[in-house]
């Protein structure tokens, strides 16, 4: 058997699409534009990539891009200032402070002060709450991502299926289970000190690899006909020692052959992260606005 690719690079796209024509909408109807806030701490080369990419594509929306940098040895107080600021500001609907921050300034401290309605990355406690309960909430992008490209394949079968998520961060392992949950999978959730877990992921119907271990999830760990997500996006260096390339959490070839649909890396999870922060943008530009939440 050889699996279907899940194709995240051309879902993505016409996500974002869907969103510019919602958000074309909120303006024609009712003078509405969404605005998203990114707040970039030091010069990390890599957050700088995400972050042109991020207030390109909000542009490419439609949707208002505001940018804003403070020096690596910026104090704290510095981007709490900045934070509240944006709280405060009307044309704002969406607030995000690109991680990691330097280590003199206490992530969970900055995210706690954003308004949980313009929580647009989905990691304010309060929306880590609502999640967990069940509420209408902003939820994280990647997972969401990952629940989008789920449904696509398995659309209403998805109730009853054997989940495991590999991974329990707050920003994606954790989040994912819970979306799992809600479409009422049997979720297990496994980690660092999980026993046997080839023969845990064996069990699922659909496995999401959150970890960070360049290929860790081999062929026979794969149910045949599974759902594979790779969430993982790993630099290593190329067999030929001319640079680095990027490779996910799953030995793509070997699980391909096994499983049923499979995302690759790249083009698989990682382009549904942005498209879904546009789409929690709308969502809160239009939920602040008393709109209908486009579903
Ligand atoms: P974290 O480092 O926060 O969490 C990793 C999780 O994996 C932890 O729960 C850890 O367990 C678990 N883990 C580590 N090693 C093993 C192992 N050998 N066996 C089983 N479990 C293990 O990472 P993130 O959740 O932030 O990210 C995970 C991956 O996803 C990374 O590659 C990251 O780059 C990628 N990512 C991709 C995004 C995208 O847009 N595509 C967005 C966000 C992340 P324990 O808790 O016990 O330590």
């Amino acid at each position: 058997m050889t699996a279907a690719i899940i194709d995240g690079k051309a879902f993505a796209a016409g996500l974002r699409q869907r969103v510019a024509q919602h958000v074309a909408r909120l303006r024609e109807d009712h003078g509405l534009v969404p605005g998203l806030a990114v707040v970039l701490v030091g010069d990390d080369p890599a957050s700088h990539v995400y972050v042109r990419n991020k207030g390109e594509q909000t542009k490419a929306a439609g949707m208002n891009s505001f940018e804003f940098r403070l020096p690596d040895d910026a104090p704290e107080s510095a981007l709490l200032e900045r934070v509240a600021a944006l709280n405060a500001d009307p044309a704002v609907h969406g607030i995000l402070v690109q991680l990691p921050l330097p280590k003199h300034m206490d992530a969970a401290k900055v995210i706690d002060l954003i308004d949980p309605a313009k929580d647009v990355d989905g990691f304010h406690v309060v929306n880590a709450g609502k999640l967990a309960v069940g509420a209408d909430g902003i939820v994280p992008c990647t997972p969401l991502g990952c629940l989008m490209l789920i449904r696509d394949r398995l659309g209403p079968r998805l109730a009853g299926l054997n989940a495991v998520v590999i991974g329990r961060s707050n920003i994606v392992g954790k989040p994912m289970a819970q979306l799992l949950l809600r479409e009422s999978c049997t979720v297990t959730v496994a980690h660092s000190k999980t026993r046997d877990l080839p023969a845990l992921a064996r069990s699922a119907d659909i496995l999401v690899a959150a970890v960070g271990v360049p290929e860790m999830v081999k062929g026979d760990w794969v149910k045949p006909g599974a759902v594979v997500i790779d969430v993982g996006m790993n630099r290593i260096p190329k067999a030929d020692g001319s640079g680095t390339r990027l490779v996910g959490d799953v030995a793509f070839a070997e699980a391909a052959a096994v499983a049923g649909h499979i995302t690759p890396v790249p083009g698989g999870v990682g382009p549904m992260t942005i498209a879904c922060l546009l789409a929690n943008t709308l969502t809160a530009a239009c939920a602040r606005a008393g709109l209908p939440v486009p579903a």
